[in-house]
């Protein structure tokens, strides 16, 4: 078994215990417990912040060139490629997901340093064309100290995603993962001191988000904030960072709409949606919650789509055949149970699942089924709110203009999924629906080249892509008179 960190926080490249709000870090698949820790308090938050503020002034920092930072995150990619087993154990203990996903989390983390520091080294800055004897240029500054707030369900990756493009562009990051999952990012902040990343350059404080995240939010020298978790959240940040005019990216939730059409290849269409919803028990923001199908193949889509479902193999994170894991703790499956007990009061039919599995090994397992409803009108509250478990519903349309008007008819704009052989059409749905990304017969693809981010109420701003890092950075005008003669104005 791989030994745990130890429960100490990561404070300005001191290991300290904690002295805030105790936090309890279960395993899943059992309940047991997989260690008590002390969260940061306030007082320690601000120690780090202010710690963060120093060390990014350094000049040794600041004055470092893209190419030597580009070297530090390739050795934090080293350090965690190197460690793939054993941070995909912790993060599995930590959230209940299978070591095949969370071994795909760690590598796709290492992935995200590699392309931040080669983007890094090849960003350039830009001449200006001038409107005078002047030479004008564009340049970019890092920010300040970087706030970095993130949710439990993909650990490893959401914290590189942050962490590698504010370091990247010479930041400072204090970085505060969720209470259900604080194990993984301190091992992050082992393979990133073992790097020799400047000391007080990156803090990890596990913490509550009213007292942690609320302070890193607040403290006049955190200079932006970068947070996924859910909307409502997101909401109070963006109110607070309003109030110190600091800028803020927010990933937030989503009811994204999977849409099949007659002409689909049904099966591509099948494994694609329910990898879409019940892959990684749908603990994902991104998860195809609602699926629309065109009704001259409804019934039939269905029936194939629920059968294979009742195929998905339940079990335990850490054998290798699970596909559907437990949820990340037992009050997140009464959530998930809430949700579908109201929709069933609201007139579904359960095709499937609804229900915690009987099997006595995943008794003690915050387990739950991966479930079908299908009956709901899509302005029924299952329709409308996320989830966040393996909870789909199924709806029918007519033709594309009414699937592009149910699609339409949600607060959040995440993700999308179009399974046709009509390219031309998927093209047009594709370009109608108000969304951050759409997957045209696929689903849940990622690339760190490719921007990601949401709509609406699923957040503001993009991250990743060579564009990524420049959210972390601060754009600057430099005039340079060519002329060596007074201005004109002053009649000299
Ligand atoms: P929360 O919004 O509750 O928490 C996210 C993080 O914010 C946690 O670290 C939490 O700390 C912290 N936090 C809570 N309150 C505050 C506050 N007032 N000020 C500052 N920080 C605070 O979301 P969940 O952790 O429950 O995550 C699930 C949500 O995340 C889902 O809605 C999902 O859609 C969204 N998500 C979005 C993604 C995206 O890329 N768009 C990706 C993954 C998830 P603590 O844990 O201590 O409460």
């Amino acid at each position: 078994m791989t030994e745990l960190p130890d429960g100490r926080l990561y404070l300005a490249g001191q290991w300290v215990a904690g002295e805030g709000a105790e936090i309890t870090s279960i395993f899943p698949a059992d309940g047991s417990v997989n260690q008590v820790l002390k969260g940061a308090s306030a007082a320690q938050t601000d120690t780090a912040i202010e710690a963060a503020a120093r060390a990014q002034s350094d000049p040794a920092w600041r004055g470092m060139k893209p190419h030597e930072r580009a070297r530090l995150l390739t050795r934090i990619a080293d350090g965690i490629e190197a460690n793939i087993a054993r941070i995909s154990q912790i993060q599995s203990r930590d959230t209940g997901k299978t070591l095949r996903e969370t071994a795909a989390l760690a590598g796709s983390a290492a992935g995200t340093f590699r392309y931040m520091a080669a983007a890094l080294e090849t960003l350039d800055d830009t001449l200006t064309v001038p409107r005078g004897d002047y030479l004008t240029m564009s340049v970019h500054e890092p920010l300040g100290v970087v706030g970095a707030i993130t949710p439990w369900n993909s650990p490893i990756a959401s914290d590189a995603q942050k962490v590698a493009p504010a370091l990247a562009a010479g930041n400072a990051v204090v970085l505060k993962p969720a209470s259900w999952s604080p194990l993984t990012a301190l091992e992050l902040a082992r393979i990133i001191e073992g790097a020799g990343l400047p000391r007080g350059l990156f803090s990890v404080l596990p913490g509550s988000g009213r007292e942690v995240g609320n302070r890193l939010v607040e403290h006049p020298l955190v200079r932006k904030i970068s947070f996924t978790g859910g909307t409502a959240t997101g909401r109070v940040i963006a109110a607070q960072a309003a109030a110190k005019l600091m800028p803020v990216s927010l990933e937030l939730g989503g009811k994204s709409p999977t849409i099949v059409f007659a002409d689909a290849d049904l099966d591509l269409a099948v494994a694609g949606i329910l990898y879409g919803i019940f892959s990684s028990t749908g603990q994902s923001c991104i998860a195809g919650s609602r699926l629309f199908v065109q009704r001259a193949v409804h019934e039939d889509f269905v029936a194939r789509l629920v059968a294979a479902t009742r195929r998905l193999v339940v079990g335990h994170p850490f054998d290798a055949q699970t596909q559907v894991a437990p949820l990340i703790h037992q009050d997140h499956r009464e959530a998930v149970a809430g949700h579908v007990a109201r929709a069933v009061a609201d007139g579904a039919q359960v095709l499937c699942g609804g229900a915690a599995p009987d099997e006595a090994a995943l008794q003690k397992g915050s387990y739950y089924l991966p479930t079908i409803l299908s009956g709901l009108p899509n302005t029924a509250a299952l329709c409308r709110d996320e989830v966040f478990g393996p909870v789909l519903a199924v709806l029918p349309f007519d033709d594309e203009d009414d699937v592009i008007a149910q699609a339409e008819d949600n607060a959040y704009g995440l993700a999308c999924g179009i399974w046709t052989r009509d390219f031309p059409r998927a093209y047009r749905v594709a370009r109608a629906i108000t969304t951050g990304t759409v997957w045209i017969n696929t689903y849940k693809q990622f690339s760190i080249s490719t921007p990601f981010g949401g709509e609406k109420d699923a957040g503001l701003g993009r991250e990743k892509g060579r564009e990524g890092i420049r959210a972390y950075m601060a754009q600057k005008s430099l005039y340079v008179d060519l002329t060596g003669r007074p201005h004109p104005w002053a009649r000299l």
